[in-house]
């Protein structure tokens, strides 16, 4: 395959394997596989998206490689991330990690932070992100350094939301609830409130006051809600029950729920019949999930601690995989790459037809913001985003398919190539 060259915009690709669930109704199938498309490009923008057609000596040929629109990392920890070389806990779980984490906060200088989170964004951006949500811990009502630090990154093609990730003890006094959220209405773009809502911190007049709080300013909320697999955790039934009776204006995420794995099947649809109708995203984190929960020394943990994926899928809920923490503390590995969460997640929650289903759940940026989109990604009027896996294909992948080419309005800005293996046999 020849690449095209970096510094010239294109005038479309031809050839291209899109996802089922990104195709319009009625796109022709050959062989049970969706054919092809040519896409043409116009000033940065998708002008037509068609059924491969023969000739098209103006696109550059992409010879049937796999591709998806600009992938979306919901779930980041940009302020922990690449500290695991100087913090590891000394115990296994996710109450050794929050303590180990607070002894590596001394080391965190703007300098320091900027250089890892950096890090972070510049990998994600070549493995093909377009968006990136990290939690941001706060340590008191006050932004923290890191909440001000992370405003200033920038990364070209990619869009940093921050969501300030406060202990639900913070919101039991309603006056520091309101300042917190006021601190976080008034950071400049792109920011949300969040709560980290535990078993170990459960109070439901701090709940009251959180949802009130974020409603006052008008504040989207991503939740750290019931990462834990105690069946009787409170925070996303207790979110059900006072949804259903307070409106709530703001788009809500929810990021792990593993308790609801825990409970019973009655419970849990009770819980998911209300998320669905509320219009609630649910964000899976399978790598920690599978580090953290049921971690115990010397023992192979018995539960996999992922929330009802599955269950959430049919009940209508916006679903989403995030990578969480990266070699920290938390999860000693990580890449920043969606594909890699993908494909831990096929294994521990089974997952079927992953290319032309379920990469949606690495790219669905209309799950994320809550926002109606105009169309599918990749639509004609769309950003001309999107990311090319050269030397892959609907069975392969995602696994062998770190090779990339990764496109932002029509042009290439990030190339990892991938070369055919070459026989030494005689
Ligand atoms: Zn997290």
């Amino acid at each position: 395959m020849n690449f095209p060259t970096p510094a010239s915009p294109l005038k479309g690709i031809a050839n291209v394997r899109l996802p089922a669930w990104l195709l319009p109704a009625g796109w022709p199938v050959h062989k049970g596989e969706p054919v092809t498309a040519d896409l043409r490009f116009d000033a940065g923008k998708i002008a037509s998206v068609m059924p491969c057609q023969p000739e098209q000596d103006d696109l550059w040929d992409a010879h049937g490689a796999l591709a998806l629109p600009g992938l979306t990392e919901p779930h980041a920890h940009l302020d922990k991330t690449f500290t695991i070389g100087r913090s590891r806990p000394s115990k296994p779980g996710l109450l050794a990690a929050i303590e180990t984490m607070h002894q590596d906060r001394q080391h965190w200088t703007p300098a320091d932070l900027h250089q890892r989170a950096r890090r972070g964004m510049a990998w994600a951006a070549a493995n093909g992100v377009t968006r990136l949500r990290t939690h941001i811990d706060w340590f008191d009502d006050t932004p923290p350094l890191a909440w001000t630090a992370l405003a200033t990154i920038t990364q070209p093609g990619v869009t940093l939301e921050r969501v300030a990730l406060a202990p639900l003890s913070f919101f039991a006094d309603a006056d520091v609830a309101d300042r917190i959220a006021r601190a976080v209405a008034l950071s400049g773009n792109h920011y949300l409130l969040g709560g980290f809502i535990h078993s170990s911190n459960w109070d439901p007049t701090a709940m009251t006051h959180l949802m009130r709080s974020a409603s006052r300013w008008q504040l989207n909320l991503d939740l750290h809600i019931d990462e834990e697999l105690s069946p009787v955790a409170h925070g996303l039934s207790w979110l059900a029950h006072y949804l259903s009776e307070n409106p709530f204006s703001g788009h809500i995420c929810c990021s792990h729920g593993c308790a609801l794995a825990s409970g019973s099947e009655q419970q849990a649809q009770e819980v998911l019949s209300v998320l669905a109708a509320q219009r609630v995203t649910l964000i899976a984190l399978p790598m920690t999930n599978l580090l953290l929960q049921d971690a115990v020394t010397h023992r192979t943990p018995r539960q996999r601690g992922i929330t009802l994926l599955k269950e959430a899928q049919t009940a209508g809920i916006p679903v989403l995989l995030g990578c969480d923490n990266v070699q920290d503390a938390f999860c000693p590995a990580g890449s920043y790459d969606p594909l890699d969460t993908l494909a831990c997640a096929l294994f521990a929650l089974q997952l079927d037809n992953v290319f032309d289903q379920q990469s949606r759940l690495i790219c669905d940026v209309a799950a994320l913001t809550g926002e109606a989109q105009p169309g599918l990604p990749l639509a004609s009027g769309s950003e001309a985003s999107l990311v090319l896996f050269p030397g892959s294909d609907s069975l392969t992948w995602p696994l062998n398919s770190a090779a990339r080419l990764v496109f932002h309005h029509g042009r290439l800005t990030h190339q990892r190539t991938w070369n055919q293996e070459l026989s030494h046999e005689s």
